[in-house]
């Protein structure tokens, strides 16, 4: 009964399919020949500096190019994977992926990868890290775990555990989407976080006239400084909001302004062709959204 509440969210293949059950069994099934043949591909988002422009590093963002639908993005089936248990290998490979790609990048570059609740349960997850790390030989420095507050959600030791024994690997660790979930400062003192990232909520509208975004902005990277954690806003898509949250004080910003995520030969023309992003201006504050 309480997969019925999201049957809407499975109208994905040919309806015709009687039941979400059925559809869900048919991503499940495509989802596993996915991890076989090669047909998942992590893309790449910069995040760049707020004082330089220039890159500090990317996001990994999962792609799946189903051999009927085309590309498809995660919001279609992390949550199939997830429900599945299909996540900790589709999760295991895109850390081994990022660590990989990684190595090919210049020592000053990052990388964060999102790590799902499931996979944060997972009590091997730090020695996973930990091989892909080794085997690829970045510094763990250079990986960083985006984790959201539903990690909070069922919190016992095992999650105090977790996060003690990935400090212990080495690698960053951001908390995603701050500000959507149960947002509780409780989180803040007791993980160790290098970064928060602002969710895009907050960027979305934070220009327009009597918008409380701005307030909550700037608490947040004022509290993130006194703590010693970085900031990125997330979804910066004009001019306007690029100029805004610098102001408020984000360390970092992240949105189609700069790039939207790409494969892997387009980050090596990127990086090939200097350090510095230029901020385009995906769509103008008020009109339609351009084709860049
Ligand atoms: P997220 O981690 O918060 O990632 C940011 C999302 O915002 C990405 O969507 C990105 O393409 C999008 N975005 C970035 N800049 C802009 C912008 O300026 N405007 C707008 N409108 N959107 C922007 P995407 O790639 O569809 O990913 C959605 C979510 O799926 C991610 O949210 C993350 O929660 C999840 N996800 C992606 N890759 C993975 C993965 O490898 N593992 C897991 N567990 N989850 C993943
Ligand atoms: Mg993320
Ligand atoms: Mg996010
Ligand atoms: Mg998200």
């Amino acid at each position: 009964a309480a997969k019925d509440g999201g049957r809407g969210r499975y109208h994905f293949y040919s309806n015709d399919l009687h039941s979400a059950a059925e559809e869900r069994s048919k991503v499940e099934e495509d989802l596993r020949d996915a991890i076989a043949n090669g047909s998942l591909e992590l893309f790449y988002q910069p995040v760049v500096c707020s004082h330089d422009d220039t890159i500090a590093g990317f996001e990994a963002l999962l792609r799946w190019n189903h051999p009927t639908r085309g590309w498809l993005s995660p919001s279609k089936f992390i949550h199939i994977a997830e429900d599945t248990g299909l996540i900790s290998a589709i999760g295991e490979w895109a850390i081994r992926t990022a660590c990989n790609d990684l190595a090919q990048w210049p020592e000053n570059i990052r990388c964060a990868v999102n790590v799902s609740p499931v996979q944060f349960s997972n009590p091997q997850l730090p020695s996973i890290i930990t091989n892909a790390v080794a085997r690829s030989g970045i510094a763990p420095s250079r990986l960083e775990l985006e984790i959201t507050e539903s990690v909070f959600l069922n919190d016992d030791e095992g999650t105090d555990a977790m996060f003690t024994a990935l400090k212990r690997v080495g690698v960053r660790l951001a908390l995603d989407d701050f500000g959507t979930g149960y947002s509780s400062l409780g989180y803040l003192k007791k993980a160790p976080f290098d970064k928060i990232k602002i969710d895009q909520s907050f960027v979305r509208g934070a220009t327009e006239p009597g918008s409380r975004n701005g307030a909550i902005i700037t608490s947040i990277t004022s509290l993130a400084k006194a703590l010693g954690m970085d900031t990125t806003a997330e979804g910066v898509e004009t001019l306007d909001e690029l100029d805004l949250v610098r102001k408020l004080g984000c360390s970092h910003v992240q949105g189609y302004i700069y790039s939207k995520a790409v494969n892997t030969t387009a980050i090596a023309r990127l990086l090939a062709s200097g350090p510095q992003m230029k901020a385009q201006g995906y769509r103008s504050a008020r009109g339609p959204r351009q084709t860049m």
